[in-house]
């Protein structure tokens, strides 16, 4: 079978299976050729081991990742690609893929029940549910030691910001609580069909064995969200506007000698942490 990076076959594949790429699903297959073996080496993952992949598209990244892990369980919402993917995968007896949600599927159950020893999780996301796609990741618990993502690049910076920086979100302080981030490379837009708007880049997401800080993770992110859920706001206001009691809030951020003008984005992890546990 020619490489599912050659742009002429790919385009033939498709059209012979009458597939056209949906937008809303975020398909934009991989075809640049150096991107699929260097996010499959960068998992980890060897032959003792399971990969979960989310959204195999043709099968590009699931083959690199079957010729290197035991077992590849990739998990695909769009049924059209069921044909095709029956095609692109029928040499890859290591592979199953499963059609539905990832985003309704307890994928730690789907782990548990169909992997087998150390695990990973390596995909090129959908861009359309990135973050709440890798909150789900992070706040399952999956039996696995890293993420390994491409994801597009303004995203990436979020991921990967340093808590208490401009450029920090709620995401940042979740992928902060349960991981260590790290950049890996930066991929073209070019190298996608079809090509999105923006470049992305591929990053890991390497799995704690404990949170950095102690504290309840249901308080702590029931108030990141809300300190984040009105960006522009200072820390007292979006947080009076979540439900929480305006003056006890000035209060805390007194206690902890943090400035009344605070904003979300300025609170480091441990002083977010803090903040939950004397609100
Ligand atoms: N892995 C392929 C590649 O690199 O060429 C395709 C990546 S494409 C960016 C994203 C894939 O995720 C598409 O196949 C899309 O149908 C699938 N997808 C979108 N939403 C999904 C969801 N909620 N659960 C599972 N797969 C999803």
């Amino acid at each position: 079978m020619p490489a599912l990076t050659d742009k002429a076959y790919v385009e033939s594949l498709l059209t012979r299976h009458g597939f056209s790429f949906s937008k809303a699903l975020g398909q934009n297959f991989l075809i640049n050729p150096s991107v699929c073996p260097r996010m499959a080496q960068a998992c980890g993952v060897g032959p003792e081991g399971t990969v979960l992949e989310i959204g195999p598209g043709i099968g590009v990244l699931t083959r690199e990742l079957a010729q290197r892990a035991g077992r590849v369980l990739a998990v695909e919402l769009d049924e059209r690609l069921r044909p095709v993917l029956a095609e692109t995968l029928a040499d890859c007896p290591n592979v199953e893929v499963i059609y539905g949600d990832a985003m309704q599927m307890d994928l730690a159950a789907l782990l548990r029940e169909k992997g087998a020893g150390p695990a990973a999780v390596c995909a090129n996301l959908p861009y359309y549910i990135t973050s709440p796609l890798i909150m789900r990741l992070l706040e399952s618990r999956l039996p696995v030691q890293t993420v390994t993502v491409l994801v597009q690049k303004e995203a990436a910076d979020r991921l990967c910001a340093q808590p208490g920086t401009r450029e920090s979100g709620a995401v940042t302080l979740a992928v902060a609580y349960y991981a260590a981030p790290e950049k890996l490379f930066r991929v073209s837009a070019g190298s996608f069909l079809p090509a999105p708007k923006v470049d992305s880049t591929a990053i890991s997401l390497h799995i704690r064995p404990r949170p950095p800080v102690e504290t309840d993770p249901d308080k702590l992110f029931a108030v990141v969200r809300a300190a984040f859920g009105q960006r522009r706001k200072t820390l007292c206001n979006a947080l009076q506007a979540g439900g929480y009691d305006k003056t006890a809030v000035a209060q805390a951020l007194r206690q902890l000698s943090l400035p009344a003008a605070a904003r979300a984005e300025q609170l480091t992890l441990a002083q977010m942490a803090a903040l939950a546990a004397v609100l």
